[in-house]
């Protein structure tokens, strides 16, 4: 989903969507109250690398009440790891209607 930033119209990075899907507007147009960081780790395995999101005082607030409820849950923001079943299919026992 491609939503534009309200003041200067550029597309909102999705990254900033995935965390703040009610945001109007750009990282850049958002400056007017302080700013937070959140780090992420992406990818998995050897194929990882941390990415920096910035974020506005109240929108670092929320995602840091949402990264702790998922934490409690065990679960990390941003887990692209989907588990994957080993049983490449299923099948199951018919009984014999006799
Ligand atoms: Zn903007």
């Amino acid at each position: 989903m491609i939503k534009n930033c309200v003041v200067c119209k550029e597309p909102i990075h999705p990254k900033r969507l995935q965390v703040l899907p009610n945001t109007t507007r750009c990282v850049k147009c958002s400056d007017v109250q302080k700013k937070g960081a959140v780090t992420i780790m992406r990818g998995q395995g050897e194929d990882t690398w941390i990415e920096t999101i910035h974020l506005e005082h109240e929108e670092y607030k929320a995602y840091m009440k949402e990264e702790n409820k998922l934490k409690k849950l065990g679960k990390f923001m941003f887990d692209d790891s989907e588990p994957k079943s080993d049983i490449p299919y299923s099948f199951h026992e018919e009984k014999p209607d006799e």
